[in-house]
């Protein structure tokens, strides 16, 4: 009873303390998450010990359900563009950001937050989102200009008319952008240095001033919903002179963002070029430092929270025990924690048999909740279950949540299991065989291991 008292005491009395549970990020979109209830995502995103969820493409059950079920969840809008068009409104192709080389190789089309029309309609956006659902906080991902690794990228930009004349009005004595395709031209990006710095600067100014805008200005977030918690993000990259390479390539200064804005916690994003590394070395939140160390100039106390990917490319599948570690080394950093994307995606989701992590008895018979997402062709099967008492009359599976009606029985009903398995289906990749539960699972040899599985991490 005491520690539950201190407890309380450090959570009312240190407010950054609150900000240290396990976060995940869920992307509502994903195949995993379809064609089953809200109900059993929760009751998955619980045995796997998260309770902070940093939620895209969220629906309004889900939200409700995750919110019941006591997890604090955020609204993740990307700030720089988006990955679907489909939402926009007409003359939406008028706020695309023009980039050094057209096109859209990465799937995603950059808008331009110079544009007073798509600043104004996005703020409307995020307000909006955050009105009709109850979130505890907004995600503000991805507010920079493309791209890493600067000018020789492709995509760099944005030189649309709005950057334009917003750099000519913060620097008059200026007569135009620097070039950054014509090498001979005097006003070359590699020759008139001190045009490139003045950019550079307003690039930056640009960054802040959005989020500023969308944070504190007229019917701003604060404005309109002052209790909603509100996470800035940058980037990390670890190469010399970080910060330096992030103010140049993306117009990011995480210091200025944060002096400026104001949020209410700050997250730093793994930058594409360290999380695409295969090997990427879980001692890497340590690299991020000088970011870490520019903020806390500006903002001692900030909580920061660290972003890493576990799995969107085939060969750099994060495991469990990397990601754990990752965490480790997170907190050793100076951060209070770590979101990843995505819960859906890591190597633990080819590797792992399902594991029973619940039984509860049901009037009719009982429910049995695992770990992760059964193929419900197994699950349904009834031959895959054994009873000490009474017979299986049919089987229900709902993701990861099995539900058996059972008649005959007496006293405790206890199950044995074989057969079932994952489902292959629902993944991401699919360079794997499905994972089969151990045979002869029993649900009388878990209840231990059942009394934990609620709030600890039971792996
Ligand atoms: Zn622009």
């Amino acid at each position: 009873m005491l520690d539950r008292f201190v407890l309380i005491f450090l959570v009312l009395v240190c407010p950054v303390t609150a900000w240290a549970a396990r976060s995940i990020t869920v992307d509502a979109s994903f195949s995993y998450y379809r064609d089953r209830s809200e109900e059993s995502i929760v009751e998955e995103l619980k045995a796997n010990n998260y309770r902070d969820i940093r939620l895209i493409s969220g629906q309004p059950k889900l939200i409700k359900a995750l919110k019941d079920a006591g997890f604090r969840v955020w609204y993740l809008t990307f700030m720089n563009g988006t990955y679907s068009t489909s939402g926009l409104p007409e003359g939406w192709d008028k706020w695309q950001m023009k980039l050094r080389k057209s096109g859209k190789p990465d799937g995603f089309t950059y808008l331009c937050f110079n544009n007073p029309e798509y600043r104004e309609w996005k703020r409307t956006q995020i307000v909006s989102a955050l009105t009709s659902d109850p979130y505890d906080g907004v995600d503000l991902v991805e507010p920079y200009f493309p791209s890493h690794p600067g000018p020789s990228s492709p995509l760099y930009g944005c030189m649309c008319d709005h950057c334009r004349d917003a750099f000519k009005k913060m620097y008059p004595d200026t007569t135009d952008l620097p070039d950054f395709s014509d090498s001979k031209s005097a006003l070359f990006w590699k020759t008139d240095k001190a045009l490139y710095e003045k950019w550079i600067g307003f690039r930056v100014s640009s960054v802040v001033s959005y989020l500023d805008a969308i944070v504190n200005g007229k019917d701003g977030i604060r404005q309109k919903l002052p209790k909603v918690k509100v996470a800035t993000w940058s980037l990390g990259l670890d190469v010399a002179d970080q910060i330096a390479k992030l103010r140049e390539a993306e117009g990011l200064d995480a210091a200025a963002i944060v002096k400026r804005v104001k949020p209410d916690v700050h997250v730093i994003q793994t930058h594409w070029p360290d999380w695409t590394k295969a090997n990427l070395s879980s001692k890497y939140p340590a690299k991020y430092k000088p970011v870490i160390d520019s903020i806390r100039e500006v903002s001692p106390l900030l909580p920061l929270i660290l972003q890493t990917d576990i799995g969107s490319l085939m060969d750099m599948r994060r495991s469990r025990s990397w990601l754990e570690e990752v965490e480790k080394r997170a907190k050793q950093a100076g951060f209070e924690s770590v979101t990843s994307y995505e819960y859906s995606i890591g190597r633990y989701m080819y590797t792992e048999s399902p594991r029973l992590v619940k039984k509860e008895i049901l009037p009719d018979g009982v429910k049995l909740v695992f770990h992760k997402r059964l193929d419900s062709f197994t699950a349904t099967n009834i031959s895959n279950y054994t009873l000490n008492t009474g017979r299986v009359d049919y089987a229900r599976s709902d993701g990861n949540i099995v539900r058996l009606s059972i008649s005959g029985s007496e006293g405790e009903v206890e199950v044995t299991m074989s057969g079932i398995s994952d489902d292959e289906s629902r993944r991401l990749f699919h360079d794997k065989a499905a994972c089969v539960i151990d045979d002869n699972t029993r649900t009388d040899l878990d209840a231990e291991q059942e009394e934990d599985s609620d709030f600890d991490d039971p792996f």
